[in-house]
């Protein structure tokens, strides 16, 4: 039994826990036993210390599939041996964005791996509301990739998208492709732009029905005869860049919509003219709110295939050298995952 920490930014350790005792579960928790866990751009935020919510030392891990191994007093409807994938937004359920069914933006919010120990580890007691229990045959590296398309489930669930739009997504990493994949589930038209051309081969793989590289052809220019000349009418941020969210009020046709996934937090100097003139519609989208189910739903359907984005897998021991790899040549990593093996 061990578990990933980072003691302080820059210092990767594998605790090892072989002779703590079990923890938990509390009453109203499960003891899941981790087996497949996803690594995260936030993780490598937290490793480099510059995720602004992360205190230290922290096992980190949001994104994780295991099995059941014992249930806590009052836990109805999951037993021992059921397999689950974890949801890691834990909200408080009584402030005023819990009560309108925004727990992502919980006043008190606590995200498993950032605010509270996460996923990367043999063995740990997490809030039962908080497993979503999957069918046996689902392979554990599946189902850990419902997290990542929560993400997208999400800032498409608060922009809406249907098959009169233009999208344009800037950034082709694991966000991006995920946005791309479940927007076209609507049978909109997808564009994806990025500066990085391995990573616009894999969008144009996936079902991007154009790509762009911002570093060699103007954006706005490149987009300007889509939609009929309108603009793009739904751009999804993706790639955490300042000054995208300036040229999205710039380049979206009159009634776009705009949602924002990247945390910068250097200003945009926006011009609200151009908001008001096109009533632009613009959301934030922070995590997940309750949208693994709809993930699973994907890839129990057959609509979307997560493993044509898992581009490694290591042994939870050679954490290290995973996030080496992903630090050294991220373009050759989509998704990489950590195997709990006995
Ligand atoms: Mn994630
Ligand atoms: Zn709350």
């Amino acid at each position: 039994m061990s578990a990933i920490v980072v003691e302080k930014p820059h210092t990767l350790a594998i605790r090892d826990e072989s002779l703590a005792p079990a923890p938990g579960p509390s009453p109203g928790e499960v003891l899941v036993r981790v087996r497949r866990a996803g690594i995260c751009g936030s993780d490598i935020h937290i490793f480099h210390g510059t995720n602004p919510f992360a205190k230290y030392p922290r096992v980190i891990g949001h994104e994780f599939a295991g099995e059941i191994e014992a249930v806590g007093l009052g836990v109805t409807g999951l037993s021992p041996g059921d397999h689950v994938v974890v949801d890691p937004v834990v909200a408080c359920g009584h402030c005023y964005p819990c009560r309108i069914g925004r727990p992502n933006v919980c006043a008190n919010l606590e995200v498993m791996g950032v605010h509270r120990d996460g996923g990367f580890r043999t063995r740990l007691a997490i809030p039962a509301a908080n497993a979503i229990r999957i069918s046996p045959e689902m392979p554990f590296g599946i189902a850990a990739m419902a997290e990542p398309f929560s993400i997208a489930a999400n800032v498409l669930s608060r922009t809406g998208v249907s098959d009169t739009d233009t999208v344009l997504v800037y950034g082709a990493g694991m966000i991006g492709l995920t946005v791309l994949l479940a927007a076209r589930l609507s049978g909109a038209r997808v564009v994806v732009a990025d500066i990085d051309d391995a990573r616009l081969a894999r969008a144009a793989a996936m079902g991007a029905a154009r790509t762009i590289n911002s570093r060699a052809t103007p954006l706005a220019e490149a987009v300007a005869d889509e939609n009929d000349g309108l603009g793009p009418s739904l751009i999804i941020e993706a790639a955490g860049a300042p000054g995208l969210f300036e040229e999205a009020t710039r380049i979206a046709s009159p009634a776009g919509r705009i949602g924002l996934l990247g945390f910068t937090a250097t200003p945009s100097p926006v011009t609200q003219q151009d908001i008001v003139k096109k009533e632009l519609t613009i959301a934030g989208s922070r995590l997940n709110r309750k949208l693994l189910p709809q993930a699973i739903g994907w890839f129990e359907s057959g609509r979307i295939d997560p493993a044509t984005l898992i581009t490694q897998v290591f042994p939870a021991k050679d954490a290290a050298a995973a996030f080496d790899l992903i630090a050294r040549d991220p373009a050759s990593t989509v998704k990489v995952q950590l195997d709990f093996a006995d």
